[in-house]
């Protein structure tokens, strides 16, 4: 399977979001170019789409609620937590994707948060620690946003049994790269609620849709909160073509399966400490030179992440591994700078 690369660029290229460097599949284009005037005039009907992503998602009727990319379920999940208890504590394990902070302070939550390990690995005991009678909501990333490291399943479960009042919710925005999911956790495990984007691996981060997937009684009250129509048809359509072209997210996780490896080899080859990822990124700990690389290759239109402010990313940058070739224009480019900082 080969597919063509985006031909232009405008603005550069983009490795500092871990978006689909290819662009979606052709097949979602298509799909877009031969929708009906009625399509944009009637408010949308979801009961296909979501029978649909029940299979993509192997589970039963009634466990999956789609929504406006994942961030809408990342905030839905503060509001639920916030009409079970005003005064509620939720709990970000750092490093943490920056939405968590946003969609508890969103609703006036109170965020306990627990400090990153060495080495960034999940810190279990801190976890179960953190939690209190007031906990009513954690959330949880696996692989995790910016380390690319594994949740051990165990420890979610553990989580999940340590707080019965509280939901868990498992970010697993890069699951397609990863090749785990948390799903099969959820018969037992009610507390837990599994988020999923389309964004990412299937490149569809512009159109907005994502998924929530846990148990029905567990999705109830969530789905009192959110608007009854807040996917647009544009997204719906597009999903619908990107769940049935498989093809196309397996030859993308490949792409990125390879391009991560020539991000290691590189550091490597430098002597610059990284983390093994399970995402389409990597952190990089390139030191005190961090800002500086940054900035060296914004210059060369290729933007990558500066992680300097994020807790236990301290002298890291964080680059999408996306298309095979981009990684290796985006590596060019960092050999220049290296080549060039100043010690
Ligand atoms: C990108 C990302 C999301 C957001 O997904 P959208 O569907 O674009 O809202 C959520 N969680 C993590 C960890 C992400 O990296």
């Amino acid at each position: 399977m080969n597919y063509t690369s985006p031909s232009s660029r405008p603005g550069g290229l983009r490795l500092h979001l871990n978006e689909n460097t290819a662009g979606c599949s052709p097949a979602v284009l298509a799909a877009l170019q031969s929708m009906q005037r009625t399509s944009a005039s009637e408010y949308p009907d979801y009961a296909w789409l979501t029978e649909q992503c029940e299979r993509y998602f192997r589970v039963d009727p009634g466990f999956v609620q789609i929504t406006n990319g994942l961030d809408e379920g990342l905030h839905v999940m503060a509001q639920a937590a916030k009409l079970s208890r005003p005064d509620f504590d939720a709990i970000v394990v750092e490093p943490a994707f920056e939405m968590y902070a946003a969609c508890i302070a969103a609703v006036g939550g109170r965020q306990v948060t627990v400090p990153p390990m060495a080495g960034l690995g999940f810190p279990i005991e801190a976890v179960i620690a953190a939690i209190s009678h007031r906990t009513r909501l954690i959330y949880l990333c696996d692989p995790n946003n910016p380390s690319g490291l594994a949740i051990p399943r165990e420890h979610v479960r553990r989580v999940a049994d340590a707080a019965p009042q509280a939901m868990v919710l498992v970010d697993e925005a890069y699951a397609d790269f990863s090749g785990r999911t948390m799903v099969p956790l959820l018969d037992r495990h009610r507390n837990v609620v599994v988020g999923r984007t389309f964004a990412k691996a299937h490149g569809l981060a512009a159109l907005r849709v994502g998924a929530l997937i846990a148990h029905p009684s567990t999705l109830m009250p969530i789905r009192r909160i959110l608007p009854p129509f807040s996917v647009n048809i544009c997204a719906a359509i597009a999903l619908r073509a990107a769940m049935a072209d498989r093809a196309y997210v397996d030859w993308y996780v490949e792409e990125a399966r390879q391009s991560r490896e020539l991000i290691y080899a590189w550091c490597r080859d430098h002597g610059i400490p990284y983390w093994p990822s399970e995402g389409n990124f990597v952190l990089v700990n390139v030191g005190n030179a961090a800002k500086a690389c940054v900035e060296a290759l914004a210059v060369r239109e290729i933007h990558i992440r500066d992680k300097t402010g994020t807790p236990g990313c301290e002298g890291c940058i964080r680059i999408t591994a996306g298309l095979v070739e981009d990684t290796k224009q985006c590596l060019a480019a960092m050999e220049e700078w290296y080549a060039t900082r100043g010690n």
